[in-house]
């Protein structure tokens, strides 16, 4: 036969739209969607009937094409990496009051630029400031879209047009192309590199002030480490050099943290309070990623700085919306009690997981999946990772579930989980994959085992 006389195989639209299937498909999704989704689905099956890639079309097949269709392109995914701030799958999960306190602001009108005592225009950032004041012990906040843009705001307001002093090995690159170098060259700023790759001393920084200079810039290095014959000038030592030449200070912790992960044995880091009590003027940082908010630059510091940012022009552009206001809120409230945060935000529940713990779940899910034939299951201790620049160095350590399939490689294996609905997302290690339950929830279980299931049946 040939290929263009297959087309008739084809139904019309307005009889596949009619079919009590395709119906039930509209009273879920919508006619819209399902009228646009459908005419993607023709056109791909025309394609593939003109190309000789197929002879026959039957309904079941139209209909598996148009829920593939239909599944937003925004989907849930299962993180079996262990990496618990995982940018590429979104970063912090919110705890259940965040989410709730989405809900209401998302569906309701709220008082989030309108002052309810005096019936006048109010502060977006009044809402959040006073809690962030308390939590960090600084004088002002404010909040915008995301670190990055934190960043640039703070450069733009303090130092455009003049100087700013940042020492070599701070002059670092994260993902997603934010580079210290290009924000500052945004921003309008200057940068005076000092120091040597590895080492930077106090006297670096002090031949490089001149009349120009406007700021000292301190980086969290983020996901890379100088290790060996290195120095850094420590954050209160460039407190004090700073209130010589009369200059604010800096830091840009990246990740930022309330919450000294020393005690739980991990490497020290600076806390965001802390930071602040050593006298630096401005301090900025996350809001997805050790904090376990929502995506938001946060910014603590000086009154005089951060009024001036609240009234830079350019801050209109970088603006926090209300949605995240209502998370970021709900998030810093689990933080006026410690132990309660540490128990109610998923981020930092799934970093102080317990080795025995995450045992246990190991052990569980690897029961389910020796259910499944032609499958290797074994249990191996490794280690999960932070994730989001945040204490890289710290080793977490994990049981693995590491799983094999007769005669499937690691990475068609891979691809076929990430074909699963929900897709399942892990990592894999000669031949192995592995599955770490750190980064998996209680309600993930099932889906895992269901991904496995089909790929071992041959449908993904
Ligand atoms: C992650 C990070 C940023 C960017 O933060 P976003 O919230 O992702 O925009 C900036 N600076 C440092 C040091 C970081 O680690």
């Amino acid at each position: 036969m040939e290929n263009t006389s297959l087309l008739r195989q084809l139904p019309a639209m307005d009889e596949l739209l009619r079919h009590p299937e395709v119906a039930e498909l509209i009273a879920s999704h919508s006619r819209g969607m399902v009228r646009y989704a459908a005419r993607k689905v023709m056109d791909r099956l025309r394609e593939e009937l003109l190309r000789g890639d197929r002879s026959q079309v039957d309904l079941p097949t139209i209909l598996s094409y148009l829920r593939q269709e239909l599944r937003p392109r925004l989907r849930r995914v299962i993180n079996a990496t262990g990496v618990v701030l995982h940018t590429n799958l979104g970063r912090a999960l919110l705890s259940a009051r965040a989410r709730e306190a989405v809900l209401q602001a998302m569906t309701h009108y709220t008082n989030l630029e309108f002052n309810l005592l005096s019936g006048k225009r109010g502060e977006r950032y009044s809402l959040v400031e006073e809690l962030l004041c308390l939590l960090a012990g600084a004088e002002a906040a404010m909040v915008v879209n995301n670190n990055a843009a934190a960043v640039l705001l703070a450069l733009n307001t303090l130092a455009a047009g003049r100087e700013v002093v940042v020492s070599r090995g701070q002059l670092i690159e994260i993902g997603g192309s934010f580079r210290i170098p290009d924000v500052m060259r945004q921003s309008g700023a200057t940068l005076v590199e000092v120091g040597t790759t590895n080492k930077t001393h106090r006297r670096d920084y002090r031949e490089a002030i001149t009349e120009r200079t406007a700021l000292i810039l301190h980086v969290h290095m983020s996901n890379y480490r100088i290790v060996g014959f290195t120095s850094e000038v420590p954050v209160p030592e460039l407190v004090a050099l700073a209130r010589e030449h009369a200059l604010p200070v800096m830091s840009d912790l990246g990740s930022g943290s309330l919450v000294d992960f020393s005690r739980f044995g991990f490497p020290y880091e600076p806390t965001v309070q802390e930071t602040v009590a050593a006298g630096v003027d401005v301090v900025t940082f996350s809001g997805d990623k050790l904090l376990g908010g929502p995506q938001a630059g946060i910014v603590v510091g000086k009154r005089d700085y951060v009024e001036r940012m609240k009234r830079n022009p350019l801050n209109r552009a970088l603006r926090i919306d209300k949605m995240t206001l209502a998370a970021l809120e709900a998030t810093l409230q689990e933080y006026l009690e410690e132990e309660e945060a540490l128990e109610r935000i998923p981020t930092l529940r799934m970093l102080l997981c317990s080795l025995e713990e995450l045992r246990t779940r190991a052990e569980r899910v690897a029961h389910e999946l020796e259910g499944l034939e032609g499958i290797e299951v074994r249990l191996a201790e490794g280690f999960s990772q932070v994730g989001g620049g945040a204490l890289p160095t710290a080793q977490l350590p994990t049981w693995l579930v590491e799983v094999r399939l007769a005669s499937w490689g690691e990475s068609a294996l891979l691809k076929a989980l990430r074909r699963a609905d929900p897709p399942v997302v892990a990592r894999a290690e000669k031949g192995w994959v592995l599955l770490d339950p750190r980064t998996l929830a209680e309600e993930d279980f099932p889906w895992l085992v269901n991904a496995f299931r089909q790929a071992v049946g041959g449908e993904l």
